[in-house]
């Protein structure tokens, strides 16, 4: 079976919508653009293009020889395609997971979390330094398993074309209850949110349903729209400190560090763990804030 590139495919039904979500808006539709901010993510996406022609040749050649020792010997059917699928939006889950919670991965990931707003371009704000940060090591277990390479990575590209397109405010619910199976705008927007209630939740790649089985679901509120960015937020527009800011962070931290834990902690825990604002700190202190009463 010949695979095409589904991304390259895309590009012209991404600049399409761009252009149709900013007349939205435009009309009076929900949702913003930043010109600045739009033009830090385009260029992000630029330069996770470019380290895609750099290193991408690198995460092949390791999936492919890893291959030769596969399980199974799984046809290039339909079907299979199918269960290819699903299986790399559950590797992308678990991805997604430890890239907020491992700091290591999450200087990589807060690239894409880095814009205080939400809408089309927000998707194209992608890493620089995924490769590096080595977090292809995820999608590694479907070449062991035997799926063909060639179909794993036409499954990725068709992953990350679905969430080019749930990067919208104009959106508000997909209708037939497909927001119990998929992630949507909606789900997402959760995900991208800063709120107490909206920290790390909604890890899902195409489903959400690995998030309802794995206790990180979070639905969103109409009364409490989603605060966008990060917990500290950058002020800043310059890609080279959007793209590298927080490695520089690690390194300052292990320098910093006086015992082999704290350079742990500085490396491979929870982000925030150092200045004691994690996510689930932050949760922990609004949920007690927010307790009601003990009746007396
Ligand atoms: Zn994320
Ligand atoms: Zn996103």
């Amino acid at each position: 079976m010949n695979y095409p590139d589904a991304v390259q495919i895309a590009i012209p039904a991404f600049i399409a919508t761009m252009i149709l979500e900013m007349f939205a808006i435009r009309a009076g539709l929900r949702g913003d653009y930043d010109w600045r901010d739009t033009g830090t993510s385009l260029a992000m996406g630029f330069g996770n293009t470019f380290a895609a022609v750099l290193f991408g040749a690198t995460v092949v050649g390791i999936g492919t020889w890893l291959w030769q020792f596969r399980l199974f010997d799984i046809p290039a059917t339909l079907p299979m395609l199918a269960l290819c699928f699903i299986g790399e939006d559950f590797t992308y889950y678990w991805f997604h997971r430890t890239a907020h919670r491992v700091r290591w991965f999450w200087a990589s990931h807060v690239i894409h979390h880095s814009s205080q707003h939400y809408n089309l371009s927000t998707a194209l704000r992608q890493t620089w330094t995924g490769v590096f940060s080595l977090s292809f090591a995820f999608r590694l277990p479907l070449f062991l398993i035997g799926f063909p390479p060639e179909m794993i990575l036409f499954c990725a590209g068709l992953n990350l074309v679905y969430q080019f397109f749930i990067h919208t405010e104009v959106v508000r619910r997909l209708p037939f209850g497909l927001e119990y199976v998929l992630n949507t705008p909606s789900h997402h927007r959760v995900h991208h949110g800063t709120n107490a209630r909206y920290l790390d939740r909604n890890y899902g790649g195409v489903f959400i349903v690995w998030d309802r089985l794995f206790g990180t679901f979070e639905p969103e509120l109409d009364s409490e729209p989603p605060r966008y960015g990060i917990i500290k937020n950058l002020a800043s527009f310059n890609p080279l400190w959007v793209a590298f800011h927080e490695w520089l962070g690690i390194a300052r931290d292990v320098a910093g560090a006086r015992s082999w834990r704290a350079r742990a902690v500085a490396m491979f825990g929870p982000p925030g763990a150092l200045s004691g604002e994690t996510a689930d700190e932050i949760r922990a202190q609004w949920e007690a804030e927010t307790a009601p009463a003990p009746a007396e």
